[in-house]
Protein backbone atom coordinates (compact mmCIF):
# COMPACT_ATOMS: atom_id res chain seq x y z
CA UNK A 1 0.00 0.00 0.00
CA UNK A 2 0.97 3.43 -0.61
CA UNK A 3 2.04 5.03 2.22
CA UNK A 4 0.70 8.56 0.67
CA UNK A 5 -2.16 7.19 -0.74
CA UNK A 6 -5.28 8.94 0.83
CA UNK A 7 -7.99 8.36 -1.14
CA UNK A 8 -9.97 6.32 1.26
CA UNK A 9 -10.03 9.86 3.90
CA UNK A 10 -10.78 11.43 0.49
CA UNK A 11 -13.61 9.59 -0.26
CA UNK A 12 -14.87 9.13 3.01
CA UNK A 13 -14.88 12.97 4.06
CA UNK A 14 -16.82 13.77 0.67
CA UNK A 15 -19.67 15.83 0.39
CA UNK A 16 -21.53 14.01 -2.43
CA UNK A 17 -21.22 10.60 -0.79
CA UNK A 18 -22.40 12.34 2.31
CA UNK A 19 -25.87 13.93 0.58
CA UNK A 20 -26.32 10.83 -1.06
CA UNK A 21 -26.45 8.37 1.80
CA UNK A 22 -28.09 11.04 4.28
CA UNK A 23 -31.69 10.96 2.86
CA UNK A 24 -31.59 7.34 2.84
CA UNK A 25 -31.53 6.77 6.86
CA UNK A 26 -33.93 9.24 7.52
CA UNK A 27 -36.16 7.61 4.76
CA UNK A 28 -35.56 4.86 7.05
CA UNK A 29 -36.54 6.68 10.31
CA UNK A 30 -39.66 7.96 8.57
CA UNK A 31 -40.27 4.69 7.19
CA UNK A 32 -40.34 2.65 10.78
CA UNK A 33 -42.27 5.55 12.43
CA UNK A 34 -45.18 5.56 9.76
CA UNK A 35 -45.09 1.90 10.46
CA UNK A 36 -45.42 2.13 13.89
CA UNK A 37 -47.78 4.54 14.49
CA UNK A 38 -49.93 2.80 11.71
CA UNK A 39 -49.46 -1.11 12.32
CA UNK A 40 -50.86 -2.20 15.28
CA UNK A 41 -49.55 -5.42 14.94
CA UNK A 42 -45.68 -4.72 15.07
CA UNK A 43 -43.81 -6.20 17.58
CA UNK A 44 -42.15 -3.76 20.66
CA UNK A 45 -38.95 -6.18 21.06
CA UNK A 46 -38.43 -9.17 19.39
CA UNK A 47 -35.90 -10.91 21.98
CA UNK A 48 -32.80 -12.52 20.67
CA UNK A 49 -30.56 -14.05 23.12
CA UNK A 50 -27.18 -12.26 23.51
CA UNK A 51 -25.43 -15.04 21.80
CA UNK A 52 -27.65 -14.83 18.99
CA UNK A 53 -26.58 -10.96 18.76
CA UNK A 54 -22.75 -11.74 19.58
CA UNK A 55 -22.86 -14.49 16.46
CA UNK A 56 -24.72 -12.51 14.13
CA UNK A 57 -22.81 -8.91 14.14
CA UNK A 58 -19.30 -10.83 14.33
CA UNK A 59 -20.34 -12.56 11.57
CA UNK A 60 -21.40 -9.95 9.78
CA UNK A 61 -18.14 -7.91 11.24
CA UNK A 62 -16.23 -10.92 10.16
CA UNK A 63 -17.27 -11.39 6.74
CA UNK A 64 -15.79 -8.50 4.88
CA UNK A 65 -18.30 -7.89 2.34
CA UNK A 66 -19.01 -4.58 1.25
CA UNK A 67 -21.76 -3.08 2.94
CA UNK A 68 -23.93 0.33 2.80
CA UNK A 69 -24.81 2.51 5.80
CA UNK A 70 -28.08 1.85 4.72
CA UNK A 71 -28.09 -1.73 4.86
CA UNK A 72 -26.89 -2.16 8.50
CA UNK A 73 -28.68 0.29 9.73
CA UNK A 74 -31.86 -1.96 8.67
CA UNK A 75 -30.10 -4.19 10.03
CA UNK A 76 -30.14 -2.27 13.44
CA UNK A 77 -33.47 -1.14 13.87
CA UNK A 78 -34.59 -4.55 12.80
CA UNK A 79 -32.43 -6.30 15.81
CA UNK A 80 -33.45 -3.16 18.21
CA UNK A 81 -36.21 -2.93 20.78
CA UNK A 82 -38.78 -0.40 19.38
CA UNK A 83 -39.49 2.62 21.94
CA UNK A 84 -41.93 4.35 19.45
CA UNK A 85 -44.19 1.38 19.29
CA UNK A 86 -47.20 1.64 21.30
CA UNK A 87 -46.47 -1.27 23.09
CA UNK A 88 -43.11 -0.15 24.59
CA UNK A 89 -44.12 0.45 28.17
CA UNK A 90 -41.04 -0.56 29.60
CA UNK A 91 -38.06 1.65 31.53
CA UNK A 92 -37.93 5.38 31.29
CA UNK A 93 -36.28 5.79 29.06
CA UNK A 94 -37.52 8.72 26.39
CA UNK A 95 -39.78 7.90 23.49
CA UNK A 96 -37.99 10.40 21.45
CA UNK A 97 -39.09 13.23 19.28
CA UNK A 98 -38.72 12.44 16.00
CA UNK A 99 -36.60 16.07 15.75
CA UNK A 100 -34.13 14.78 17.84
CA UNK A 101 -32.77 12.46 14.94
CA UNK A 102 -31.98 15.46 13.32
CA UNK A 103 -30.46 17.47 16.18
CA UNK A 104 -28.44 14.27 16.64
CA UNK A 105 -27.13 14.70 13.51
CA UNK A 106 -26.29 18.39 13.95
CA UNK A 107 -24.55 17.15 17.42
CA UNK A 108 -22.69 14.64 15.60
CA UNK A 109 -21.50 16.65 12.80
CA UNK A 110 -20.65 19.82 14.35
CA UNK A 111 -18.63 18.23 17.12
CA UNK A 112 -18.66 21.36 18.90
CA UNK A 113 -18.06 20.55 22.69
CA UNK A 114 -18.76 22.66 25.75
CA UNK A 115 -15.43 21.71 27.35
CA UNK A 116 -13.29 25.47 26.77
CA UNK A 117 -15.68 28.01 25.46
CA UNK A 118 -14.24 28.39 21.90
CA UNK A 119 -15.24 24.86 21.69
CA UNK A 120 -18.92 24.91 21.98
CA UNK A 121 -19.70 29.03 21.82
CA UNK A 122 -22.99 27.97 20.80
CA UNK A 123 -23.78 25.72 23.31
CA UNK A 124 -22.50 26.91 26.24
CA UNK A 125 -24.56 29.66 25.70
CA UNK A 126 -28.21 27.87 25.13
CA UNK A 127 -27.41 25.74 28.41
CA UNK A 128 -27.34 29.02 30.00
CA UNK A 129 -30.89 29.63 28.99
CA UNK A 130 -32.20 26.56 29.32
CA UNK A 131 -30.73 26.19 32.65
CA UNK A 132 -32.86 29.61 33.71
CA UNK A 133 -35.45 28.88 32.31
CA UNK A 134 -35.98 25.92 34.18
CA UNK A 135 -34.62 27.19 37.30
CA UNK A 136 -37.50 30.09 36.99
CA UNK A 137 -39.68 27.11 36.46
CA UNK A 138 -39.02 25.33 39.45
CA UNK A 139 -39.31 28.68 41.49
CA UNK A 140 -35.15 29.08 42.39
CA UNK A 141 -34.22 32.65 43.08
CA UNK A 142 -32.68 34.70 40.57
CA UNK A 143 -28.95 34.29 39.85
CA UNK A 144 -29.61 30.08 40.36
CA UNK A 145 -27.20 28.72 37.59
CA UNK A 146 -26.45 25.29 36.77
CA UNK A 147 -25.09 22.65 33.25
CA UNK A 148 -26.22 19.89 31.57
CA UNK A 149 -24.42 16.74 32.19
CA UNK A 150 -24.14 13.13 31.24
CA UNK A 151 -27.10 11.45 32.78
CA UNK A 152 -28.59 11.37 35.82
CA UNK A 153 -25.89 9.14 37.65
CA UNK A 154 -23.70 11.77 37.31
CA UNK A 155 -25.85 15.07 38.32
CA UNK A 156 -26.65 13.45 41.63
CA UNK A 157 -22.69 12.70 41.86
CA UNK A 158 -21.77 16.65 40.91
CA UNK A 159 -24.33 17.75 43.31
CA UNK A 160 -23.44 16.07 45.90
CA UNK A 161 -19.59 16.60 45.14
CA UNK A 162 -20.74 20.48 45.44
CA UNK A 163 -22.97 20.22 48.52
CA UNK A 164 -19.60 18.96 50.02
CA UNK A 165 -17.23 21.67 49.37
CA UNK A 166 -20.22 23.89 49.59
CA UNK A 167 -20.58 22.86 53.70
CA UNK A 168 -17.48 24.29 54.99
CA UNK A 169 -16.43 21.09 56.34
CA UNK A 170 -12.41 20.73 56.48
CA UNK A 171 -11.07 18.10 54.56
CA UNK A 172 -9.82 16.56 57.53
CA UNK A 173 -13.66 16.21 58.59
CA UNK A 174 -14.39 14.67 55.59
CA UNK A 175 -14.30 10.68 56.94
CA UNK A 176 -17.38 11.79 59.90
CA UNK A 177 -19.80 13.43 56.65
CA UNK A 178 -23.18 11.58 56.21
CA UNK A 179 -25.87 11.68 54.20
CA UNK A 180 -29.83 11.17 54.80
CA UNK A 181 -31.57 9.74 51.99
CA UNK A 182 -34.65 7.56 51.66
CA UNK A 183 -34.19 3.85 51.60
CA UNK A 184 -35.85 3.98 47.79
CA UNK A 185 -34.24 6.26 46.51
CA UNK A 186 -32.35 5.15 43.13
CA UNK A 187 -29.27 3.63 43.75
CA UNK A 188 -27.25 6.21 42.10
CA UNK A 189 -27.33 8.23 45.16
CA UNK A 190 -25.73 5.60 47.32
CA UNK A 191 -23.17 5.07 44.53
CA UNK A 192 -22.68 8.72 43.98
CA UNK A 193 -21.67 8.93 48.39
CA UNK A 194 -19.66 5.37 48.03
CA UNK A 195 -17.25 7.29 45.14
CA UNK A 196 -16.90 10.32 47.54
CA UNK A 197 -15.63 7.90 50.32
CA UNK A 198 -18.53 8.50 52.48
CA UNK A 199 -18.26 4.69 54.90
CA UNK A 200 -21.35 2.94 54.07
CA UNK A 201 -23.24 3.21 57.93
CA UNK A 202 -22.80 7.14 56.83
CA UNK A 203 -25.46 7.29 53.98
CA UNK A 204 -28.45 7.03 56.38
CA UNK A 205 -31.75 5.09 54.49
CA UNK A 206 -34.28 6.96 55.84
CA UNK A 207 -37.42 4.66 56.29
CA UNK A 208 -40.29 4.70 53.49
CA UNK A 209 -43.50 4.23 54.95
CA UNK A 210 -47.02 2.33 52.99
CA UNK A 211 -46.66 5.02 50.02
CA UNK A 212 -43.17 4.38 49.29
CA UNK A 213 -41.88 7.95 50.45
CA UNK A 214 -39.39 9.08 52.70
CA UNK A 215 -41.33 9.03 56.89
CA UNK A 216 -40.49 13.04 56.98
CA UNK A 217 -41.55 12.37 60.63
CA UNK A 218 -38.26 9.90 60.96
CA UNK A 219 -35.63 12.64 59.81
CA UNK A 220 -35.33 14.57 63.30
CA UNK A 221 -34.25 11.05 64.87
CA UNK A 222 -32.32 9.56 62.37
CA UNK A 223 -30.53 13.06 62.68
CA UNK A 224 -29.80 12.77 66.05
CA UNK A 225 -28.74 9.32 66.13
CA UNK A 226 -26.21 10.09 63.48
CA UNK A 227 -25.01 13.26 65.44
CA UNK A 228 -24.69 11.28 68.63
CA UNK A 229 -22.53 8.80 66.26
CA UNK A 230 -20.03 11.64 65.85
CA UNK A 231 -21.65 12.24 62.13
CA UNK A 232 -21.75 15.34 60.40
CA UNK A 233 -24.59 15.15 58.27
CA UNK A 234 -24.00 17.78 55.06
CA UNK A 235 -27.24 16.46 52.29
CA UNK A 236 -30.21 15.16 52.32
CA UNK A 237 -31.46 13.76 49.47
CA UNK A 238 -35.35 14.34 48.21
CA UNK A 239 -36.91 11.82 45.50
CA UNK A 240 -39.04 13.22 42.83
CA UNK A 241 -40.27 10.53 42.02
CA UNK A 242 -38.33 7.10 42.96
CA UNK A 243 -37.51 4.60 40.35
CA UNK A 244 -39.03 1.72 41.22
CA UNK A 245 -42.62 2.41 41.84
CA UNK A 246 -42.41 6.56 41.38
CA UNK A 247 -43.29 7.75 44.69
CA UNK A 248 -42.42 11.28 45.83
CA UNK A 249 -41.50 12.55 49.06
CA UNK A 250 -42.29 15.51 50.93
CA UNK A 251 -40.05 17.86 49.50
CA UNK A 252 -41.77 20.72 52.03
CA UNK A 253 -41.14 18.90 54.92
CA UNK A 254 -37.35 17.94 53.92
CA UNK A 255 -36.69 21.55 53.25
CA UNK A 256 -37.95 22.09 56.49
CA UNK A 257 -35.78 20.08 58.17
CA UNK A 258 -32.57 21.23 55.82
CA UNK A 259 -33.30 24.18 56.80
CA UNK A 260 -33.18 23.95 60.41
CA UNK A 261 -30.11 22.62 60.54
CA UNK A 262 -28.11 24.13 57.55
CA UNK A 263 -28.01 20.94 55.56
CA UNK A 264 -27.54 21.06 51.83
CA UNK A 265 -31.41 19.86 50.29
CA UNK A 266 -30.53 18.05 47.14
CA UNK A 267 -33.10 16.98 44.98
CA UNK A 268 -33.04 13.86 42.58
CA UNK A 269 -35.80 15.11 39.90
CA UNK A 270 -34.78 12.34 37.31
CA UNK A 271 -37.95 10.98 36.15
CA UNK A 272 -40.45 13.31 38.00
CA UNK A 273 -38.73 16.90 38.08
CA UNK A 274 -40.26 17.43 34.49
CA UNK A 275 -44.04 17.56 36.19
CA UNK A 276 -43.28 21.25 36.82
CA UNK A 277 -44.68 21.84 33.52
CA UNK A 278 -47.86 20.55 34.40
CA UNK A 279 -50.31 22.70 35.79
CA UNK A 280 -51.93 19.70 37.34
CA UNK A 281 -48.91 17.67 38.59
CA UNK A 282 -46.88 20.14 39.49
CA UNK A 283 -48.38 19.59 43.17
CA UNK A 284 -46.05 16.60 43.56
CA UNK A 285 -43.04 18.70 43.84
CA UNK A 286 -44.32 21.27 46.32
CA UNK A 287 -41.43 22.56 47.82
CA UNK A 288 -38.66 21.75 45.47
CA UNK A 289 -38.21 25.50 45.30
CA UNK A 290 -36.89 25.52 49.01
CA UNK A 291 -33.97 22.86 47.56
CA UNK A 292 -30.19 23.89 47.23
CA UNK A 293 -29.84 21.79 44.02
CA UNK A 294 -31.71 19.27 41.84
CA UNK A 295 -31.55 17.24 38.82
CA UNK A 296 -33.85 16.50 36.12
CA UNK A 297 -32.73 14.13 32.97
CA UNK A 298 -33.96 15.31 29.45
CA UNK A 299 -33.60 11.91 28.27
CA UNK A 300 -36.75 10.60 30.08
CA UNK A 301 -39.50 12.33 30.56
CA UNK A 302 -38.03 15.13 28.37
CA UNK A 303 -38.35 13.19 25.25
CA UNK A 304 -34.29 13.80 24.20
CA UNK A 305 -31.94 11.25 23.48
CA UNK A 306 -29.29 10.39 26.58
CA UNK A 307 -27.30 11.46 28.30
CA UNK A 308 -28.67 14.48 28.99
CA UNK A 309 -29.50 15.99 32.64
CA UNK A 310 -29.81 19.40 33.89
CA UNK A 311 -28.08 20.31 37.26
CA UNK A 312 -29.26 23.18 38.57
CA UNK A 313 -27.87 25.16 41.99
CA UNK A 314 -30.31 27.82 44.00
CA UNK A 315 -27.55 30.41 44.02
CA UNK A 316 -29.42 33.14 45.68
CA UNK A 317 -29.96 30.52 48.92
CA UNK A 318 -26.05 29.47 49.83
CA UNK A 319 -22.73 29.78 48.91
CA UNK A 320 -21.80 27.45 46.18
CA UNK A 321 -18.54 26.08 46.06
CA UNK A 322 -17.74 23.28 42.75
CA UNK A 323 -14.96 20.43 42.99
CA UNK A 324 -12.44 22.59 45.29
CA UNK A 325 -12.95 23.28 48.81
CA UNK A 326 -10.15 26.06 48.66
CA UNK A 327 -12.11 27.59 45.40
CA UNK A 328 -12.28 30.89 46.10
CA UNK A 329 -14.89 31.85 43.66
CA UNK A 330 -18.82 31.89 44.61
CA UNK A 331 -21.92 31.53 41.99
CA UNK A 332 -23.11 34.59 43.27
CA UNK A 333 -20.44 35.97 41.68
CA UNK A 334 -21.39 35.48 38.23
CA UNK A 335 -18.71 36.74 36.13
CA UNK A 336 -15.85 35.25 38.45
CA UNK A 337 -17.01 32.08 37.90
CA UNK A 338 -16.88 31.84 34.15
CA UNK A 339 -20.05 30.07 33.09
CA UNK A 340 -18.91 29.81 29.72
CA UNK A 341 -15.58 27.43 30.56
CA UNK A 342 -17.87 24.64 31.32
CA UNK A 343 -15.42 21.89 32.13
CA UNK A 344 -14.63 24.15 35.25
CA UNK A 345 -18.29 23.09 36.87
CA UNK A 346 -18.62 19.28 35.11
CA UNK A 347 -17.42 16.12 36.21
CA UNK A 348 -16.60 15.88 31.95
CA UNK A 349 -14.06 17.54 30.23
CA UNK A 350 -15.02 16.94 27.01
CA UNK A 351 -19.06 16.90 26.85
CA UNK A 352 -21.16 16.87 23.77
CA UNK A 353 -23.57 19.51 23.22
CA UNK A 354 -26.84 17.65 23.95
CA UNK A 355 -28.40 20.94 25.27
CA UNK A 356 -29.32 21.63 21.56
CA UNK A 357 -31.91 19.09 21.50
CA UNK A 358 -33.61 20.28 24.50
CA UNK A 359 -33.28 23.89 22.86
CA UNK A 360 -34.44 22.78 20.13
CA UNK A 361 -37.92 21.07 21.88
CA UNK A 362 -38.37 24.37 23.77
CA UNK A 363 -37.87 26.73 20.70
CA UNK A 364 -40.12 24.69 18.16
CA UNK A 365 -42.44 23.60 20.39
CA UNK A 366 -42.29 25.60 24.11
CA UNK A 367 -43.15 24.17 27.29
CA UNK A 368 -46.25 23.31 25.98
CA UNK A 369 -45.09 20.18 24.50
CA UNK A 370 -43.41 18.94 28.10
CA UNK A 371 -47.01 19.65 29.75
CA UNK A 372 -48.89 17.45 27.54
CA UNK A 373 -46.22 14.65 27.55
CA UNK A 374 -46.21 14.73 31.57
CA UNK A 375 -50.08 15.17 31.27
CA UNK A 376 -50.60 12.45 28.73
CA UNK A 377 -48.37 9.86 30.59
CA UNK A 378 -49.41 10.66 33.98
CA UNK A 379 -53.45 10.21 33.01
CA UNK A 380 -52.33 7.30 31.11
CA UNK A 381 -50.68 5.79 34.50
CA UNK A 382 -54.26 7.21 36.10
CA UNK A 383 -56.33 5.22 33.48
CA UNK A 384 -54.25 1.88 33.68
CA UNK A 385 -54.01 1.75 37.27
CA UNK A 386 -58.18 2.20 37.31
CA UNK A 387 -58.31 -0.81 35.21
CA UNK A 388 -56.39 -3.12 36.84
CA UNK A 389 -58.24 -2.25 39.82
CA UNK A 390 -61.77 -3.31 37.93
CA UNK A 391 -60.07 -6.97 37.11
CA UNK A 392 -60.37 -9.13 39.84
CA UNK A 393 -57.59 -11.15 38.99
CA UNK A 394 -55.13 -8.42 39.27
CA UNK A 395 -53.91 -6.33 41.81
CA UNK A 396 -51.74 -3.05 42.28
CA UNK A 397 -48.83 -2.54 44.26
CA UNK A 398 -50.23 1.24 44.97
CA UNK A 399 -52.00 3.60 43.32
CA UNK A 400 -49.83 5.89 41.39
CA UNK A 401 -48.83 9.88 41.18
CA UNK A 402 -47.51 9.43 37.66
CA UNK A 403 -46.65 6.86 34.76
CA UNK A 404 -44.87 4.51 36.63
CA UNK A 405 -47.91 1.81 37.45
CA UNK A 406 -46.31 -1.96 39.20
CA UNK A 407 -49.50 -4.43 39.44
CA UNK A 408 -49.49 -8.47 39.18
CA UNK A 409 -51.79 -10.95 38.85
CA UNK A 410 -53.29 -13.01 41.55
CA UNK A 411 -53.59 -16.74 40.79
CA UNK A 412 -56.69 -18.92 42.07
CA UNK A 413 -53.74 -21.41 43.33
CA UNK A 414 -49.30 -21.35 43.10
CA UNK A 415 -47.15 -18.92 44.57
CA UNK A 416 -47.90 -16.07 43.31
CA UNK A 417 -44.07 -14.48 42.93
CA UNK A 418 -43.53 -17.25 40.70
CA UNK A 419 -46.51 -17.06 38.45
CA UNK A 420 -45.87 -13.69 38.11
CA UNK A 421 -42.16 -14.14 36.80
CA UNK A 422 -43.14 -16.55 34.44
CA UNK A 423 -45.62 -13.83 33.13
CA UNK A 424 -43.03 -11.17 32.73
CA UNK A 425 -41.10 -14.00 30.65
CA UNK A 426 -43.96 -14.74 28.29
CA UNK A 427 -44.34 -11.45 27.54
CA UNK A 428 -40.76 -10.73 26.89
CA UNK A 429 -40.89 -13.71 24.22
CA UNK A 430 -44.21 -12.59 22.83
CA UNK A 431 -42.87 -9.13 22.46
CA UNK A 432 -45.98 -7.54 21.65
CA UNK A 433 -45.64 -4.71 24.80
CA UNK A 434 -42.27 -4.28 26.29
CA UNK A 435 -42.48 -4.27 30.02
CA UNK A 436 -40.66 -4.86 33.28
CA UNK A 437 -40.67 -6.02 36.37
CA UNK A 438 -39.29 -5.02 39.90
CA UNK A 439 -39.61 -6.53 43.35
CA UNK A 440 -40.97 -4.24 45.89
CA UNK A 441 -40.87 -5.42 49.28
CA UNK A 442 -39.84 -9.04 48.70
CA UNK A 443 -43.05 -9.38 46.33
CA UNK A 444 -42.58 -9.51 42.53
CA UNK A 445 -44.43 -7.26 40.47
CA UNK A 446 -45.16 -6.55 36.85
CA UNK A 447 -43.76 -3.12 36.15
CA UNK A 448 -45.13 -0.52 33.29
CA UNK A 449 -43.67 2.86 32.62
CA UNK A 450 -46.00 4.39 30.36
CA UNK A 451 -43.32 6.83 28.03
CA UNK A 452 -44.85 6.83 25.29
CA UNK A 453 -47.85 9.42 24.55
CA UNK A 454 -49.42 7.59 21.37
CA UNK A 455 -49.96 4.61 24.02
CA UNK A 456 -53.80 3.97 24.20
CA UNK A 457 -56.80 2.38 25.90
CA UNK A 458 -56.00 -0.40 22.78
CA UNK A 459 -52.51 -0.86 24.31
CA UNK A 460 -53.64 -0.68 27.69
CA UNK A 461 -56.59 -3.31 27.22
CA UNK A 462 -53.96 -5.47 24.85
CA UNK A 463 -51.86 -5.94 27.65
CA UNK A 464 -53.88 -7.02 30.19
CA UNK A 465 -54.75 -9.64 28.03
CA UNK A 466 -51.58 -10.83 27.30
CA UNK A 467 -50.94 -11.12 31.06
CA UNK A 468 -54.34 -13.35 31.69
CA UNK A 469 -53.26 -15.60 28.75
CA UNK A 470 -49.70 -16.04 30.17
CA UNK A 471 -51.10 -16.98 33.24
CA UNK A 472 -53.08 -19.53 31.58
C1 LIG B 1 -33.03 7.18 36.00
C2 LIG B 1 -32.81 7.74 37.35
C3 LIG B 1 -31.52 8.10 37.79
C4 LIG B 1 -30.30 7.81 36.95
O1 LIG B 1 -30.26 8.61 35.85
P1 LIG B 1 -29.40 8.18 34.55
O2 LIG B 1 -29.64 9.30 33.62
O3 LIG B 1 -29.95 6.88 34.09
O4 LIG B 1 -27.97 8.08 34.98
C5 LIG B 1 -31.38 8.68 39.02
N1 LIG B 1 -32.45 8.89 39.80
C6 LIG B 1 -33.70 8.56 39.43
C7 LIG B 1 -34.84 8.84 40.36
C8 LIG B 1 -33.92 7.97 38.19
O5 LIG B 1 -35.17 7.64 37.83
Amino acid sequence: MDAKDNSLLISAYSADAFRAEAPRIMELIGRELELLQTDNSQKTIERRTPQEQLSFWQEDFDSGEPCSLEEFSEEIMERSIHFHNKGYMGHQVAVTLPVTALTSALIGYMNNCTTVYELGMTGNAMEKVVISHLAEKFGYSKGATGFVTSGGSMGNLTALVTARTSSGVREQDYPKLAVMVSEEAHYSVERAAKIMGIQSDHIIKVPAGDDFSMRTDLLESCYEEAVKAGKIVFCVVGCACTTSVGAHDNLEAIAEFATKHNIWFHVDGAHGGAAIFSDKYRYLLKGIEHSDSLIVDFHKMMMTPPLSTAVIYNAGHRKINEFSPKAAYLWQDQLSEEWWNSAKHTLECTKPLSVIHTYAIMRLYGDEIYRQNVDTLYDLGKQFAGMIREQNDMELALWPNSNIVCFRFVPDCGDINEVNKVIAEELLKDGTYYTVSTVIRGQFFLRVTLMNPLTGTEELTGLLQKVREAAA
